[in-house]
C-alpha cells in the first residue's frame, strides 16, 4: 500500500483520546485519508493517487482498504472508530450520498459514493462536500478554533467555500450550500466568465485560473517589468511565479495579486451580511506565501480594505480575517469531525 507516512510524527495512540474517527478526502487528483482522535489529533495518515479514470467502485475500494488498513496498523477495531466522514467535490446529492457529476471526475456521474465506501471500510459513513470538510477542520482544530462561526474560502483551480455555524454544517436545500465561488460579484453583461458557465461569480476574479487568464490578458498589453520578461523568456505563468515577481517589485505582479483580493473582498462583505461570522479563513493553494509572505500581507489585507470600505464599522472592526491554519490536512480532519458531529447529534 503506497503513502503511508511515518507514524512516529503522529500522536501516539497511548495519548490519544478514544473514540477515533476517519475523514477521507477525495479529490480529482488524490485521495488523503487519515485517522484521528477524538480532539481532531491525528494518529495516522495515507495518501495515494485518485487514478479518476479507473472509474469511482475501484476507488471506493482504495479508500475503504486504506481506512481499515489504518485501523488494523493501529489496532483499532469498530468499536473504536464508530464513523467514517467522506468529503467529495460537488455537485452532490448528500441526503442520498451520490455524487451527480463533479467537473474533476468525468464518468462518476450519480456514482451512490457514500454507501459503496461505507461497504468498503465496514462502517456508517458521513458524507459532505469537500470545502465544507476543509471548514469544519478549521473550525474544529485549526484557524476558528473556539470560533462559534466561520467561512472558508479556498483558492485554487476554482474557489470553495464552507460555511460553518454552531457546529453544523449549512450544505443546504439541495447540497449547494456555501457554494461561495459562485456568488454573483459583478452582474454587468460584459462579466468574466465562470467555469460553471454563468457570468460575474467570484470564481472567475480569485482563483488560480483567473488570475492566469488576466495576467495572460494584461501582459499582452505589457512592454516592460520582471513578470513579462520571465514569461517572455519562456516561463510559465503560474500564481507562483506571480507571487515572486510581485515579491521582487514588479507593479503589475502585484496589482494583479491585489485585484484578486479586491474581489475576494466584495464577495466577503455579502457573506458577512448573509452569515454574520465571527471569522473569515482565507486558504487553498493560492495564498501567497500566507502571513509569512510580505506578498501575502498585502493580499490579505487588501480583502480587510475592501472589506472595510464597503461594510457597517463595527462589523468591520469586529469580523476577523486571516488564512487558514490546516492546509491539506483540514479535508479529511473535517470530514472526520463531520462524523464525529454527526455521532454526538445522534446520541443526545
Ligand atoms: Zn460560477
Amino acid at each position: 500500500m503506497s503513502g503511508i507516512q511515518d507514524r512516529s510524527q503522529w500522536l501516539p495512540i497511548s495519548a490519544a483520546e478514544r473514540p477515533f474517527y476517519a475523514g477521507v478526502d477525495l479529490g480529482g487528483t488524490n485521495i488523503k485519508a487519515g485517522l484521528v482522535d477524538n480532539r481532531g489529533r491525528t494518529l495516522a495518515f495515507h495518501t495515494e493517487p485518485t487514478h479518476a479514470a479507473r472509474g469511482p467502485e475501484d476507488a471506493a475500494a482504495r479508500m475503504g482498504r486504506a481506512v481499515k488498513t489504518l485501523c488494523e496498523q493501529l489496532g483499532i477495531g469498530t468499536d473504536d472508530l464508530p464513523r467514517v466522514g467522506l468529503g467529495t467535490p460537488g455537485p452532490q446529492d448528500l441526503r442520498t450520498g451520490v455524487i451527480i457529476k463533479a467537473g474533476n471526475l468525468p464518468g462518476w456521474d450519480r456514482f451512490p459514493i457514500r454507501d459503496r465506501v461505507a461497504f468498503h471500510c465496514g462502517r456508517k459513513v458521513t458524507y459532505s462536500n469537500d470545502a465544507n470538510a476543509a471548514a469544519y477542520g478549521e473550525y474544529w482544530v485549526g484557524g476558528a478554533q473556539n470560533c462559534q462561526s466561520l467561512v472558508l474560502l479556498t483558492l485554487g483551480t476554482g474557489v470553495g467555500g464552507g460555511i460553518i455555524v454552531e457546529d453544523l454544517s449549512i450544505d443546504g436545500a439541495h447540497s449547494h450550500g456555501s457554494e461561495c465561488g459562485h456568488m454573483l460579484v459583478d452582474p454587468t453583461e460584459n462579466a468574466r466568465l465562470c467555469p460553471c458557465g454563468q457570468r460575474g461569480h467570484l470564481e472567475a476574479y480569485a482563483s488560480a485560473t483567473s488570475l492566469k487568464a488576466l495576467a495572460r490578458e494584461a501582459l499582452t498589453r505589457a512592454t516592460a517589468g520582471s513578470l513579462f520578461q520571465a514569461v517572455a523568456a519562456g516561463e510559465e505563468l503560474t500564481p507562483i511565479l506571480i507571487s515572486r515577481e510581485a515579491a521582487a517589485g514588479d507593479p503589475l505582479a502585484m496589482d494583479l495579486i491585489l485585484e484578486a483580493g479586491r474581489w475576494l473582498g466584495i464577495g466577503v462583505v455579502s457573506l458577512m451580511h448573509t452569515i454574520d461570522p465571527e471569522i473569515v479563513l482565507i486558504g487553498g493553494a493560492m495564498t501567497f506565501g500566507g502571513e509569512q509572505a510580505a506578498v501575502g500581507r498585502a493580499f490579505i489585507e487588501r480583502i480587510r480594505g475592501e472589506v472595510r470600505s464597503r461594510t457597517f464599522p463595527l462589523l468591520a472592526e469586529k469580523t476577523q480575517i486571516r488564512f487558514a491554519s490546516l492546509g491539506g490536512d483540514a479535508g479529511y480532519i473535517g470530514a472526520a469531525g463531520l462524523a464525529r458531529a454527526a455521532e454526538r447529534h445522534r446520541a443526545s
